[in-house]
């Protein structure tokens, strides 16, 4: 799936969403946001929580934002216009099934040819295919893990301080 990195012009918080996505809601603060070709081009300040004044909740807040910000750099491909990419684990699993059996396909054929070279050929193809659809599922899972636990930390943070 491909996503957008944005800031919320409310409380500052950055999120992740979906490129496609027209409005979403700010999870820190409850502010609804109109989007466009990936800018906030409105926003509606949710009741919920301004952005923090204390400085150490600030830095706390700051420095997480920046570990999240530097585990997306390190391993989502991103384009030049800040969006990345999010594996969809579902869709790599269903695509490594499926290249497995089409990928028998040749294979079979091959060796009902006598051609081993071929087949062999053939078949470490299809299971480099799977290895990076596998690989893909793996990065996509862990994303959404990691998404949601920096998500619940920041989130105590601001509970804690109160904002
Ligand atoms: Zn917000």
């Amino acid at each position: 799936m491909r996503m957008t990195a944005l800031t919320c012009p409310h409380c500052a918080a950055p999120l992740d969403l979906p490129a496609r996505v027209q409005r979403a809601r700010c999870d820190y603060c409850g502010s609804q946001l109109l989007l466009s070709h990936g800018n906030v081009v409105e926003h509606d300040a949710g009741p919920a929580r301004s952005a923090p004044q204390d400085d150490a909740v600030v830095r706390e807040l700051d420095q997480l934002d920046r570990e999240w910000q530097a585990y997306r750099r390190t391993y989502l491909p991103r384009d030049s216009e800040g969006q990345y990419f999010v594996p969809d684990p579902e869709h790599c699993l269903y695509g490594a099934w499926g290249t497995g059996v089409i990928g028998a396909i040749p294979s079979g054929t091959f060796l009902a040819m006598n051609l081993l070279t071929a087949a062999i050929a053939s078949a470490m193809l299809t299971a480099s295919i799977i290895f990076v659809l596998n690989r893909q599922r793996q990065i996509g899972q862990v994303y959404q893990r990691s998404l949601a636990n920096y998500q619940q930390e920041r989130l105590k943070i601001l509970n804690a301080a109160g904002t």
